[in-house]
């Protein structure tokens, strides 16, 4: 005789994303796995004395969701900084720092991130004189949004030495004022001089942090991650350890698969490394690498100038990242590019164009594109015609950048954050937040995919709205698509029976209700590899 479930869930909305049974009104759990699905009077027929049951009052039922673009490890560790993302005016982040600053006490360094100048009513990008003003005692250190560029204070450049005589590194700008002196705006790779001089979390710290972020996720219902590695290979290997505590402890309750810094691509090759090791909760995933900036640095590269700077600027060599790619496709460790300006898109399509007619692909996985923040219509005639390639965006992001798209390149901003387009080029595309950038809410997500509005619903009929996607190719995007190209789909993605259990109730039914109301969504209940880890 069969075991009978621990768990079915009942008079629920399930929206599965399995081809056969699309949709159902219950499922049935056993053990880690998802037994059953159907309808309540047969799946009720199936407990037994030990069967939890629950009614689910008509609730919508998704796949767990799976943010394939987080900088989960950077998220977690900055759980005590400053958060500006709700921050509205220019004097509204100088009193944050202040009061964190008054907090914290002399000397303490003040971390913060988020802001976003460009949707500030004053649109002025912050300096030193302004956070000396905020805390002239405490070295400060502030991340825009983008994570892009950042804005040190007086005592936190001199920590760091940063002063006329410090060249440019590689890779990054010192900005600076008439007589050479730093203004405290430093672009791209020149903010990891700050970074090297903050001082290091304690392990227990770090893993208290890794912990309370997993149970955030759960909160947002969101059972798998891809953790993404920013500019510097150190933070690398620091992640990874984390990981392997957690997963060794028994306390790592997320899918995550784990991207490696660029940087380490001989290392990796050399150890035998290949994408996809590991097991349903802990993965090697990509090697991780830039090929340019950010728009709102004006560091993104781009086809045609800025209307208020050059062309932005190149990162990683496009020939360097290409060479890099061409032995890791040999030795099975796929790669993920950073693209965001329309340069940067075409060139990186190009050369992933050149890898696949010269090269026999060792990889479980697709190589990724991250973010196509802009992209020219003849480059998605391109893209379309890669076959070992998936894509990964960032709606959210879409949200925040309105005005400083309008601002910085104008009408070819119909080109950004084309979403609807790089789905009809029918490669896979998976959305993500590129949290802490954005808001790791999916469902803030979801709305930005559908609406194209900001989060104060603004401008009313969308921006540029022929590129809106349907709620249900947004979902897709976040459950089915990351399955499909992390070759987890036999067992993640859709509620479908023998498939881990990892699945979410909402508050609402996002396929019923009006568009504009999506974000506002919230969990009512998340289950991870069978197990409640989370329940409002
Ligand atoms: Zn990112």
């Amino acid at each position: 005789m069969e075991v009978p479930p621990d768990l079915i869930l009942y008079n629920g909305s399930l929206h599965t994303l399995d081809e056969q049974t699309p949709f159902a009104t219950a499922v049935a759990v056993t053990g880690k796995r998802i037994s059953a699905l159907g309808t309540d009077r047969d799946l009720l027929g199936l407990a037994g004395v030990a069967t939890r049951t629950k009614d689910l009052k008509k609730r919508l039922v998704l796949p767990g969701f799976c943010d394939t673009h987080f900088h989960f490890y950077e998220w977690a560790m900055n759980y005590d900084s400053i958060d500006f993302s709700k921050t509205i005016n220019f004097s509204g982040m100088e009193t944050a720092i202040r009061e964190k600053a008054a907090q914290s006490g002399p000397g303490q360094w003040v971390l913060g991130q988020g802001f976003n100048e460009s949707e500030w009513p004053e649109n002025k990008m912050p300096d030193r004189k302004d956070l000396d003003r905020a805390a002239p005692d405490n070295p400060v250190c502030i991340w825009r949004c983008d994570l892009h560029l950042a804005v040190a204070n007086s005592l936190a450049l001199k920590l760091a030495r940063i002063d006329e005589q410090t060249k440019d590194p590689d890779e990054g700008v010192i900005v600076r004022n008439a007589d050479g002196s730093p203004t405290g705006v430093l672009k791209e790779l020149a903010a990891n001089l700050i970074r090297e001089v903050i001082p290091q979390l304690s392990e227990s710290i770090l893993l208290g942090n890794m912990e309370k972020a997993i149970a955030h996720a759960h909160l947002l219902g969101v059972t798998s991650v891809h953790d993404i590695r920013l500019m510097g290979g150190g933070e690398g290997a620091d992640a990874l350890k984390l990981w392997q505590t957690l997963e060794a402890s028994g306390r790592l309750n997320l899918r995550c698969q784990v991207a490696l810094p660029g940087e380490m691509t001989d290392q990796a090759i050399a150890l035998g490394l290949q994408s996809g090791f590991g097991n349903d909760r802990l993965k090697i995933g990509h090697l991780k690498f830039f090929s340019d900036g950010g728009m709102g640095a004006r560091t993104g590269w781009l086809t045609q100038k800025y209307l208020d700077a050059e062309y932005g600027m190149p990162l990683t060599p496009v020939n360097q990242i290409e060479a890099a790619v061409i032995k890791a496709d040999r030795a099975g460790l796929a790669c993920m590019v950073h693209a965001i300006g329309d340069r940067a898109c075409r060139e990186i399509i190009a050369m992933f164009e050149r890898v696949e007619q010269q090269n026999q692909s060792r990889c479980r996985i697709p190589h990724r594109m991250e973010h196509l923040q802009m992209i020219l219509p003849e480059d998605l005639e391109k893209l379309s015609r890669l076959e070992n390639l998936a894509v990964s965006c960032q709606p959210n992001n879409l949200s925040l950048d309105i005005s400083m798209i309008d601002e910085c390149v104008g009408p070819r901003g119909k080109y950004a954050y084309a979403l609807k387009s790089i789905l009809n080029t029918g490669v896979p595309m998976c959305l993500s937040s590129d949290a802490p950038v954005a808001d790791p809410n999916p469902f803030a997500g979801i709305y930005s995919a559908v609406t194209r509005k900001r989060m104060n619903k603004t401008p009313v009929h969308g921006w540029y709205p022929e590129q809106v996607l349907s709620v249900a190719e947004a979902v897709r995007a976040y459950t089915l698509t990351p399955a499909q190209t992390s070759c987890c789909d036999h067992m993640l993605g859709s509620i479908t029976p023998g498939k881990l259990a990892d699945l979410v109730v909402a508050d609402q039914n996002i396929f019923e209700i009006s568009k504009d109301a999506i974000a506002e969504t919230q969990i009512c209940l998340t289950l991870f590899d069978g197990k409640i880890v989370y329940e409002r």
